[in-house]
């Protein structure tokens, strides 16, 4: 058998395509903005790529000239400054760029064997995460694809750990409690793990506190006989952008032996900030908690930290057992594959590690306080404009806030135009049963121009 270099050669032809590559790449980077661009039809597409996957190849010059024509124009660009729905991101030019080093670099992430070096790089910067959230020195865990694949994990440990506590062999129904503003992922991973989700009354701001639990809980315990055995609060709830009562949370689960998992994915990041960070007291006492770096921690898709108070319970829980797998047991210092529901991993966390140990963490603390005193200064600009009102005082970096006299009809309409001409991606939201505004700030090139530029197109 003669070698078939039809896929792997270096010549010419891919020196020059490598160029072409690293010059897209740095334009990308340097767009200050990127354009905000927008979705075509699927027949839309259709027509403008024709047929892309053919027998004979397109070659490199016509597949790249798609993407950067004809496919990424029909892809917004999140990383905009006002890309505010949902939850932005906005990846630091030294995250990015690694990334493409992470590519080029084939490391396996999800065992010590093989991927020793980074898998430390990593650990290091979940240690990071777990000092800001007060967690003690053997807390650790691993970087996933996001916060959904965080939440299934962590309920699915809390689920091991308390069926081998309290209740091994017994089948009673168990369930989770959470707030009615707990992410969707949340009632997804309860769906997986066939478990119900006990809603909690939330306060006027929809948060979980400790009292709205106790009655919640007191009152299952008087009717019947399901148990639950984990309490979900959120670190930033996505919506509203407000944090649970982590500290009244944590002291319940601690009388009733119950599991805390703090779903921090979106709000989690404003631990390193010196003004976000007390919001999340109580989070040192949580079980475990995700945070999702692809949001608020200038780190490119996808990326999200797990962490685990112990995390030998998510590896009891967690670890694949196979027979050609035994040898990566015996060489084992740490095996991210232990502690989540996957086994291949790219090392998602090194684009994060580079720029934070490049940049530092005080860099991290000014950039993630930014979009916290930003949604502060919105609030005043939204009450200083007539035809609008802002909902609720914000607290980490989510404003909402109306339209004075508009319907839901018309709140779409202007979505639609503003990002038809390409000046911002500001979606309606729904609180409260009320068609309402919402703006959510992460990246630190927003500005209180950019605000108030979308301020004036709602006047
Ligand atoms: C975004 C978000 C999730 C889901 O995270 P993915 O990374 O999109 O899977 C879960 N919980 C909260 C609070 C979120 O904001």
């Amino acid at each position: 058998m003669i070698k078939d270099p039809s896929l792997h050669k270096f010549d010419d032809r891919t020196e020059l395509l490598a160029h072409r590559i690293f010059e897209y790449v740095l334009g990308r980077i340097r767009m200050a903005p990127p354009p905000l661009d927008g979705p075509l039809t699927q027949a839309e597409l259709t027509a403008a790529t024709g047929d892309m996957i053919t027998s004979y190849g397109l070659g490199y010059d016509e597949a790249f000239r798609l993407f950067r024509e004809v496919l990424a124009p029909a892809c917004i660009s999140s990383d905009h400054p006002r890309y505010l729905s949902f939850v932005p991101t906005a990846p630091s030019e030294a995250a990015t760029l690694f990334d493409l080093v992470v590519s080029a670099s084939s490391i396996y992430g999800d065992w010590w064997l093989e991927g020793a070096g980074a898998i430390h790089a990593e650990n290091e910067t979940l240690r990071w995460l777990a000092g800001l959230a007060g967690f003690p020195a053997g807390a650790g865990g691993t970087f996933i694809s996001g916060g959904t694949s965080g939440n299934l994990a962590a309920l699915t440990t809390a689920r091991e750990t308390w069926r081998r506590h309290h209740h091994e062999g017994r089948r009673t129904p168990l369930a989770i409690a959470a707030a009615g503003s707990a992410h969707s992922s949340v009632r997804l991973a309860a769906k997986v793990l066939d478990i119900d989700v006990i809603g909690v009354e939330g306060d006027e701001r929809g948060r979980l506190t400790a009292g709205a639990l106790r009655k919640t809980l007191d009152a299952m315990n008087a009717a019947d006989g399901v148990e639950v055995f984990a309490v979900v609060a959120s670190g930033g709830a996505t919506n509203a952008g407000v944090v649970d009562d982590l500290a009244g949370a944590a002291e319940v689960c601690h009388e009733r032996g119950m599991w805390l998992h703090v779903d921090a994915a979106y709000g989690g990041a404003a631990l390193c900030s010196t003004i976000g960070r007390p919001l999340f007291a109580g989070i040192e006492r949580a079980d475990s908690f995700v945070i999702d770096p692809h949001k608020w921690l200038f780190s490119p898709f996808d990326c999200a930290a797990l962490v685990y108070r112990q995390p030998g319970l998510a590896r009891q829980a967690l670890t694949q057992h196979a027979e050609y797998l035994e040898t990566l047991e015996v060489n084992y210092e740490w095996n991210p594959s232990d502690f989540a529901i996957h086994m291949t991993r790219r090392v998602r966390g090194l684009p994060l590690w580079f720029s934070l140990a490049s940049h530092g963490t005080a860099a991290y603390d000014r950039a993630v306080t930014h979009s916290i005193l930003l949604a502060k200064e919105a609030a005043r600009m939204i009450e200083a404009t007539p035809c609008l009102q802002l909902v609720m005082e914000p607290e980490l970096s989510v404003v909402l806030f109306r339209r004075l006299g508009w319907t839901p009809e018309q709140y779409q309409a202007w979505s639609d135009d503003v990002l038809a001409r390409g000046l911002a991606l500001v979606v309606p939201t729904v609180y409260n049963g009320e068609t309402v505004l919402r703006f959510c700030f992460v990246n630190p090139l927003t500005t209180s121009d950019d605000v108030q530029l979308i301020l004036d197109a709602l006047a």
